[in-house]
């Protein structure tokens, strides 16, 4: 028996293969969080899902309840950012991290709109090069860290509430002052890099715009340093993400 039947939204994360033809899918929905549903007969050349299933994919699902995993009968596709970024290596490996970080912060079962806009709102800004990759992918780990309480200290020594900072430690809990700074794992950080960190977290793009484009591929270094240290998790894009700096 075919259990209920349900609608939702949902980005596609990651998807991998399953037997001879299905593919699993790993979507952040809007209404159920973390979902990872089986798509049968994706990779037939016939298949009634096209390629509406990469990563990327903005998809409106409609899901049947299995046994283990949730069935996929129908995926409209909403939007195109998937081809716009999937078309470009830049974009590209600037979005693998987006959606890697997005897979390890949310969980299954556990619905988080929040979490789904901003990560929708990211894939916006990447698609269509609003701002440089580098920062859009800063400003949504700052964010999305931030909505599960675990927000660098950006204006204030983590350690003693000193407003004169100097270096960065993912361990220390972000900031540090010169006291502070021998006590943990730091990177000395310029007053502007704090500034563009600060403008990031506060989606003031701005004041973000106006920081030394230099400045861009290091905050991003120091905030994915601080994702892993968070997450506990290595993040395999990250490394793909240094290599294309070398590649373009
Ligand atoms: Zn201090």
């Amino acid at each position: 028996m075919a259990g209920k039947l349900y609608r939702d939204r949902g980005i596609v994360l990651r998807t991998h293969k399953l037997g001879e033809a299905d593919r699993i899918v790993t979507l952040l929905t809007r209404e159920r969080g973390l979902l990872r549903v089986v798509a049968k007969g994706i990779r037939r050349t016939s298949s009634k899902f096209g390629a509406r299933l990469e990563p990327f994919g903005v998809v409106d699902v409609q899901l049947h309840e299995g046994r283990s995993l949730d069935i996929l009968t129908q995926a409209e596709l909403v939007n195109a950012y998937g081809a716009l970024i999937a078309a470009d290596y830049d974009l590209y490996t600037a979005g693998a991290l987006l959606l890697e970080c997005s897979e390890k912060l949310n969980e299954a079962g556990q619905p988080n709109p929040e979490q789904f806009h901003l990560l929708l709102g990211a894939l916006n800004a990447l698609a269509r090069r609003r701002y440089p990759p580098d920062l859009v992918v800063a400003a949504y780990l700052l964010r999305a860290f931030s909505l599960e309480g675990w927000e660098p200290s950006l204006h204030y020594c983590a350690n003693c509430g000193e407003t004169d900072l100097r270096f960065f430690s993912a361990e220390g809990g972000g900031g540090l002052c010169a006291n502070c700074a021998s006590t943990a794992a730091c990177r000395a950080l310029a007053p502007e890099a704090f500034e563009l960190l600060q403008a990031l977290l506060a989606s003031d793009w701005e004041r973000a715009l106006q920081a030394p484009t230099g400045l861009a591929a290091p905050s991003l270094q120091l905030l994915t340093g601080y994702a892993q240290w968070q997450l506990e998790h290595h993040l395999k894009s990250v490394r793909i993400r240094e290599r294309s700096y070398e590649i373009l």
